[in-house]
Formats: structure tokens, sequence, C-alpha cells
């Protein structure tokens, strides 16, 4: 049903990804977790001769609140990391707006990385939001009874994840319609895969905010010189449920 009108089909496929929460019953689905960029304005060539980056490799590092970086065609360095991660109540912004302290967040990430980008301007920053399962594994589903179809639960991987779920879903219908046998995406282990649900609030909210607090801790604590992974993160992956 829609505000102007009413469309009937065998099939509804779904792919709403992290505003999946807003929809009835499916609060607790996939967690709507926020991910942020910024892109400075472009760095001039003195910048990039001290720094090198010739080959405008992608890069990232190993932290647990983990950041990752290109340089683009334009000469700029885009950024992207965590900033806030999470609203109470599963609420999902739709104005676009990045907060200022999640921006002060991403900007220092980049001045670590690159001590000479210190003076550059931020040119844009933005946030979407990534379904997030209990699980953090994808699943592509269709229900033969009802003809609803869905697909997601991607996190931070979903670019080209989700040409495959959208195959795969292609493939599950044409089965259910009798036009094709089942094909090897059908039989993927991500078909039908069952996830529980995440906790209710304020359980939900206390624990992603620990969560990252105690990714930050352990970074902070690898980041002084500790050799191995700091065990603040073993348990939070095990909270998380992220192996
Ligand atoms: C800042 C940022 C950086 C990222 N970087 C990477 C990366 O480097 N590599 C990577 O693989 N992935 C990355 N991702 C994740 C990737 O963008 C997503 O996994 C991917 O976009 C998911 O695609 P999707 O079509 O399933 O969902 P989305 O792109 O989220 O699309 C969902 C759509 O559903 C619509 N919708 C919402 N509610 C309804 C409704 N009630 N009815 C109808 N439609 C509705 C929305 O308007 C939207 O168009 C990043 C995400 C962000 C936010």
């Amino acid at each position: 049903m829609t505000a102007t009108g009413t469309v009937s089909a065998r099939f509804v496929l779904r792919a709403t990804e992290g505003f999946t929460s807003a929809l009835r019953g499916e609060k607790r689905s996939w967690l709507p977790m926020n991910s942020s960029m910024i892109v400075t304005d472009p760095l001039p060539r003195s910048f990039w001769d001290s720094v090198g980056w010739a080959g405008r490799e992608t890069l990232g590092d190993m932290a647990h609140a983990y950041m990752y970086a290109q340089r683009t065609a334009d000469d700029r360095i885009a950024l992207g990391g965590r900033g806030v991660p999470y609203k109470f109540g599963s609420r999902t912004d739709n104005d676009g707006r990045t907060a200022q302290q999640t921006i002060d967040q991403l900007r220092e990430i980049l001045v670590r990385f690159f001590p000479a980008s210190r003076d550059v301007g931020i040119a844009h920053a933005w946030s979407g939001v990534l379904g997030v399962p209990r699980d953090w594994c994808s699943t592509v589903e269709l229900d033969r009874v009802s003809g609803l179809g869905w697909a997601g639960g991607y996190v931070g991987s979903g670019v080209t994840t989700t040409n495959l779920a959208g195959r795969t879903l292609r493939d599950l219908v044409l089965r259910e319609l009798g036009s094709r046998d089942g094909t090897e995406l059908t039989a993927l282990p991500w078909v039908g895969h069952q996830v529980r649900r995440w906790e209710p609030e304020p359980l939900r909210w206390i624990g992603v905010h620990g969560m990252y607090a105690a990714y930050h801790a352990a970074d902070r604590q690898e980041l002084a010189g500790r050799a191995t992974t700091s065990p603040i993160a073993r348990v939070a992956d095990v909270i998380s449920g992220r192996h």
C-alpha cells in the first residue's frame, strides 16, 4: 500500500537494509549502524610529494574501530570511520547531516595518519546507515506462502554483495514460478539463514555504545604498544556477535 494507491504482485522483495528497523515488526531485526565519511579540499602537489601514495591504493587500518581512506581522482583524501554509531530505539537520520562530533573524530584520524594534512579544509561530510544482523551475517530469503522476499544485513560491505543478493533473489523467484530449477546461487548458505533478533532497548543502546567504548579502549592500549590483541576487544567481540 502506498500513499497514492495499492500495488499488488505475486512476489514483493524488500531491500531496505538499515532502514528496515522503521518497518512494523522489524525494529530488532537489523540494527541501523551509522557510518560516516569526510573528504578534504584538494591537496597541493607539495603534500603528495611528501606523502607519496602515487599509486592511489585504497587503505585501511587494523584497529577495532577501523578507518579506511582513498586518494580521489582530484587529489583529495576521502576517509571513513564510525563516528556516533547508533541512535536509541533504532532511529535513523533522514536529514543527511553529519554530527560535528563525528566530523571532528574523522578529522583527528586524518591528521594522525597524515600530519601534513593538518591545515587542509574538510569540503564535505556525509553519513548513511548500515544494516547489522545479530550475527553480522547477511541473509537472502523468499517466503513461499506470503510471497515476501528480502535480502540484506551486509554491515559495511554491501556495494558488491547487493549484486549477488539481487541475483540470488531473482533465482529464488524464478524457481518458485517454475521457470528455472535451483541454481548454485539458491544453494548458497545465506539463503534462509536464520538469525536471532537484537535485544530490546535500553540493552541495545547500552550494548552498542559499550561495545564501541570497549573497541576504542582496546585500540588505545594497542596503540600504546601492547603487542597482542587487547582482551577488552575479545570480550567486545563475543558480546557483539562479531567473530
Ligand atoms: C559512509 C558509508 C560508507 C560505505 N562504504 C562501503 C564500502 O567501502 N564498501 C562496501 O561494500 N560498502 C560500503 N558501505 C555500505 C553500502 O553502502 C551498503 O551495504 C549498501 O548501500 C547496501 O545497499 P542496499 O541497496 O541494500 O541498501 P541501501 O543502499 O541502504 O538502500 C536502501 C533503500 O531503501 C529505501 N527505503 C527505505 N525505507 C523504505 C521503505 N519503507 N519503502 C521503500 N524503500 C525504502 C531507501 O530510500 C534506500 O534507497 C558504506 C556505507 C556508508 C553509509
